[in-house]
C-alpha cells in the first residue's frame, strides 16, 4: 500500500481509466471541505485579528473556487489518469514555481499563497488516505514518503508487516520505533514511493536496508528460506536470556532496554534485559491527541515501576521537538528544529509542562526506584536550572505531605558536543550520564540524522566521535560516577566490543537487540575489547575503523556474527 504525505511533491500514480469519475468526486470533495476550512478560518482570524490581516484566506477561498485554477487539474486526472494528489501536487507547483520565477516582488510572494493552497488541499486528500491503513489487507507493507513516529506506533501489527519510506534515517525516530516493535522497515529509499503501486508484490529486507518490487519466483524462494533460518537463529538465542552477561574472565556487563511505552518494560526483561536506561517519556505525547495530565504521566511511570519490579529505571524528562513532534506544534515548524527550541529548552520555557512530569516523576519514586535525566543539556546552568525545579517539586510535595525519593538520583544525557567536552565539570554536578550517540554523531558531524541525502556521512565510527566517547566514559570513573550509552549504536554488536574496551560497563538497547548482545558478551574477554579500543582510537577515519572493527569482531567471535546481524 503506497501513502502519499503532505511533505514535497507527491509522485506521479497512475489511476485505472474506470476510476476517472471517483477521482474526481474525491478531488471536488477536497476542494469544497478546503473551501469551507478557509471560510472558517477567515472567520476566527477576522474576530480575533481584523479584517485587514484576516483578508488573505477569503482571497484564498475566492482562488480555490476559481475555474482557471481548478481546471488544469480536474483536466490532468481526466486525461492523464493520474490519481488527485498528484494533480494537485503538480499542476499547483508549477504555478507557484512561475510566480518564484517572477522578478516583481509583489509576485514573488504569491508562490506562498499557492504552496499554502496545495498544501491545504492536499491535507483534505491525504486525511482520507490515513483512513486507508485501517483498510489495509493482512500482510500488507506500506510505502511512504515519510512517516511519524507516532503513526509507525499506531500501526496495526496484525495487518502492517513492515514499511519502507522515502525520507529518514537510521536513528531517525521512525526507525527506533519500527526496531522497538520489531516490525521490518527500510528508511532513505529516496524515490521508492514513484515506483511502487498499490498491490504489488515486494520484499522488504530491514536487515540489509533493501526493498525488490515485483521479485522473481527465485528471489521469492530465497527469501522464504531466509525468514526460515531468522526464525531458528532466534530461537537458538531465546535460552540466553536467563544467563547474565558476563565476559569469559568474569565480568559483569549490565544490559538495560529503550522503552517508549510503559508496557515495554515486560519485553525488555523477557529478553533478558535488568532494567530500563531509557524511557522516552516524550510518545506519552506523541500518541495522546491531548496534552497528558500530571495523572497520566503518573500512570504510567506508576506502571513501569510495577513492572520492573525494583530493577534500575531511568525516566528521562520530555525530549519533544526536532523530529518529534506534537500534533499542536506541527503547524509552526522551525527553521532548523534540530537547533531549535527543543528537548531540554522547550521545557525550560514551558516550566507548568515540565512541572507536571517532573511532579509525577517525584510521585512515582515513591514506589519504587527510578533514576530521572535530561536530554540534551548543553551547559551546566541549563542542567542547574533543570534540577533546581525538581528540588522545588520536592519542597511543594514535602508541604503538602505527599511521599517521594528524596534522594533520587539525578543524571543527563551526554549527547551534544559541548556536554562531552565539558563531561569534567558535569561529572562534579550530576549522579549519572548516559551518551546519546544518536545526537552526539549528528551534532559532531553536522549532519541531520533524519536526511536521507546525508545517510551515508552519518557515522558513528568517525575518530571525532571515538574520542568523544572515550573521553567521557574517562571522566565519568575519574569523578566515579556511573555511565551508560543508550544511543542505538550500543546495539550494535561490533560497536560494543569498542565501547567495553574504552570502559563502558552499561549498555541500553532496543529490547530486540539485547539476547545478541549477551550472547557476545558472554564470549569475549576484557582484553580482547581493550586492544580494539586502542587500535581504533589509533585510526584517522570511519572507514578505517569500521573495517578494523568488522574484522576484529568476526575473527573473535564468529558465532556471535553466523545469524544476521541488524543494519
Ligand atoms: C540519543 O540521542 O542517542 C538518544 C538515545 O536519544 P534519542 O534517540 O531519543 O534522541
Ligand atoms: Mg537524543
Amino acid at each position: 500500500m503506497v501513502l502519499d504525505t503532505e511533505h514535497g511533491r507527491v509522485p506521479r500514480r497512475p489511476i485505472a481509466a474506470n476510476a476517472v469519475r471517483a477521482e474526481l468526486e474525491r478531488f471536488d470533495h477536497a476542494v469544497r471541505a478546503s473551501i469551507a476550512d478557509l471560510h472558517a478560518v477567515y472567520a476566527q482570524a477576522k474576530a480575533e485579528m481584523g479584517e485587514e490581516t484576516a483578508a488573505i484566506f477569503r482571497v484564498h477561498a475566492v482562488m480555490l473556487a476559481d475555474k482557471s485554477l481548478v481546471g488544469p487539474m480536474r483536466a490532468m486526472i481526466e486525461k492523464e489518469l493520474v490519481t488527485a494528489e498528484h494533480a494537485v501536487s503538480h499542476q499547483l507547483g508549477l504555478l507557484a514555481d512561475r510566480f518564484r520565477a517572477s522578478r516583481d516582488s509583489a509576485f514573488k510572494t504569491k508562490a506562498n499563497d499557492i504552496d499554502d493552497l496545495s498544501a491545504r488541499v492536499l491535507h483534505h486528500l491525504l486525511g482520507a488516505q490515513q483512513s486507508r491503513l485501517i483498510e489495509a489487507p493482512p500482510d500488507t507493507i506500506i510505502f511512504a514518503r515519510d512517516l511519524t513516529p507516532s503513526q509507525t506506533a499506531g500501526f496495526d501489527r496484525s495487518r502492517i508487516i513492515g514499511f519502507a519510506t522515502d525520507l529518514g534515517g537510521r536513528t531517525s525516530h521512525t526507525a527506533i520505533i519500527a526496531r522497538a516493535l520489531g516490525i521490518p522497515a527500510v528508511v532513505g529509499c529516496q524515490d521508492l514511493t514513484s515506483a511502487a503501486a498499490d498491490g504489488m508484490t515486494a520484499i522488504l529486507d530491514g536487515d540489509r536496508g533493501t526493498v525488490i518490487l515485483n521479485p522473481t519466483p527465485e528471489q521469492l524462494a530465497d527469501y522464504q528460506l531466509q525468514i526460515e533460518q531468522t526464525r531458528n537463529f532466534r530461537l537458538s538465542l531465546a535460552d540466553l536470556c536467563k544467563l547474565p552477561a558476563v565476559t569469559v574472565d568474569g565480568t559483569q556487563i549490565e544490559i538495560l532496554g529503550n522503552i517508549e511505552f510503559a508496557d515495554e518494560v515486560t519485553q525488555v526483561l523477557d529478553a533478558g534485559g535488568e532494567g530500563v536506561g531509557l524511557y522516552r517519556t516524550e510518545f506519552l505525547y506523541l500518541t495522546n491527541p491531548n496534552e497528558p495530565t500530571e495523572e497520566d504521566h503518573y500512570k504510567a511511570y506508576a506502571r513501569c515501576v510495577t513492572l520492573a519490579e525494583g530493577r534500575p529505571l531511568t525516566i528521562r524528562t520530555v525530549d519533544l521537538g526536532a523530529d518529534k513532534y506534537t500534533q499542536s506544534r506541527v503547524d509552526v515548524p522551525e527553521r532548523n528544529p534540530f537547533l531549535g527550541n527543543r528537548s531540554i529548552r522547550y521545557c525550560l520555557r514551558n516550566l507548568p509542562m515540565f512541572k507536571r512530569q517532573l511532579r509525577a516523576l517525584l510521585r512515582a519514586s515513591a514506589l519504587g526506584p527510578i533514576k530521572i535525566m535530561f536530554p540534551l543539556i548543553t551547559s551546566l546552568e541549563e542542567y542547574r536550572q533543570a534540577k533546581y525545579h525538581v528540588r522545588d517539586i520536592m519542597d511543594d510535595l514535602a508541604e503538602e505531605g505527599l511521599a517521594f525519593d528524596s534522594q533520587l538520583k539525578i543524571g543527563m544525557m551526554v549527547e551534544v558536543p559541548s556536554a562531552a567536552i565539558m563531561a569534567e565539570a558535569f561529572a562534579r554536578e550530576v549522579d549519572f550520564f548516559s551518551i546519546g550517540t544518536n545526537d552526539l554523531v549528528q551534532y559532531t558531524l553536522a549532519v541531520d540524522r533524519t536526511n536521507e541525502r546525508v545517510a551515508g556521512l552519518y557515522s558513528h565510527t568517525h575518530p571525532a566521535v571515538l574520542r568523544l566517547i572515550k573521553d567521557v566514559i574517562r571522566k565519568a570513573k575519574r569523578a566515579d560516577i556511573p555511565v551508560s550509552c543508550c544511543g542505538e549504536s550500543a546495539g550494535d554488536l561490533e560497536f560494543a566490543l569498542l565501547l567495553i574496551g574504552f570502559g563502558l560497563r552499561t549498555l541500553s538497547v532496543t529490547s530486540s537487540s539485547i539476547p545478541q548482545l549477551k550472547r557476545l558478551i558472554r564470549s569475549v574477554n576484557i582484553s580482547q575489547c581493550e586492544r580494539i579500543a586502542k587500535s581504533a582510537i589509533a585510526l584517522d577515519s570511519d572507514v578505517q575503523v569500521a573495517a578494523l572493527l568488522r574484522e576484529r569482531a568476526r575473527k573473535i567471535v564468529p558465532e556471535a556474527f553466523d545469524g544476521r546481524t541488524a543494519e
